[in-house]
């Protein structure tokens, strides 16, 4: 990823206290779960860690679930330790979890831990209520929630549950982000629309939506499938003493797959993964990011 490399060139050209925190703070420790998703969680992990590696701010380590229909036994051993990391990041939607790393999670979460939930990661857990609180809207029917899009004006407008559609997406395509809080440390400094690689486009997201704060949004084209409204993309949730991060990019099928490479994913997954952890923002915006016409894809294993 961009950012690292010229974080790394513009310290070889500084003397070493102009270096700032990005550099010179601990990593933080991040833990990615995976192992079951209807995507294919294979493809899509390495990507995301090596992108937040490469921005010199993380280390990140991965703790996959035993597979569907595992034995009662083999999921006794699924025991990550939340409390050793800064936040934790769900590359997961599966069958549940046991209670106590239910438990755990929420209690990590309350006592100031951060949570980073990418795309599909938000269809998990419908009968797990602390969860929906955490992810504010997920892939749900329209009876099980709220609705939350943003109007031409800006505002913030609540669909009632049993109103409008249910959860989809229309076929895959290039589309536009539009920042809808440039002051928040996660988007500052980005520019204010960017256009994202190909992609599944969420709509009708559902859920209790509380103290929910969009960040971003995209134009739902029905044309393409969609909506006809714009609708959230990247929010935050204050929980507890912690804090929530939800993208809902990075769909991936094969490892030709664009979105989860697109540099304006990586870029908000890695300072939405900082905030989620500490509050804050130091990871630059990269010079090299999306424009509002042109999409920036990092290579296959970058
Ligand atoms: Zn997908």
């Amino acid at each position: 990823m961009l950012i690292s490399r010229r974080a790394a060139m513009i310290c070889l050209a500084a003397p070493f206290a102009l270096c700032g925190p990005v550099n010179a703070a601990e990593p933080l420790r991040l833990l990615i779960i995976d192992g079951q998703n209807n995507h294919d969680w294979k493809v899509m992990t390495p990507p995301m860690k090596a992108a937040l590696e490469a921005t010199g701010r993380f280390k990140v380590d991965v703790a996959t679930t035993p597979p569907a229909k595992a034995a009662k036994e083999t999921w006794e051993a699924f025991k990550p330790d939340f409390s050793k990391y800064a936040a934790v990041v769900s590359n997961y939607n599966g069958q549940s979890w046991p209670d106590r790393v239910n438990k755990d999670l929420v209690n990590y979460v309350k006592n100031g831990g951060g949570l980073v939930v990418v795309h599909a990661a938000n269809n998990a857990f419908e009968s797990w209520p602390e969860w929906n609180d955490m992810i504010g809207l997920g892939w749900r029917g329209n009876k099980f929630g709220d609705r939350l899009t943003v109007d031409d004006k800006g505002e913030v407008v609540r669909t009632p549950k049993g109103e409008g559609p249910a959860s989809g997406h229309g076929p895959q395509h290039a589309y536009k982000i539009v920042i809808r809080d440039a002051e928040h440390p996660i988007t500052k400094g980005l520019p204010a629309e960017w256009m994202h690689a190909k992609d599944e486009l969420y709509h009708g997201q559902r859920g209790p939506a509380k103290d929910m704060h969009i960040l971003a949004t995209a134009y739902s084209d029905k044309g393409k499938g969609g909506t006809g409204t714009n609708e959230p993309i990247l929010w935050v949730i204050p929980y507890g003493k912690g804090r929530v991060f939800t993208t809902v990019l990075g769909h991936v099928g094969g490892a030709q797959d664009v979105a989860i490479r697109c540099l304006g994913f990586q870029t908000t997954l890695a300072r939405g993964a900082e905030w989620a952890a500490t509050g804050k923002v130091t990871l630059p915006a990269p010079a090299e990011f999306p424009t509002p016409t042109e999409e920036k894809v990092a290579p296959v294993g970058k």
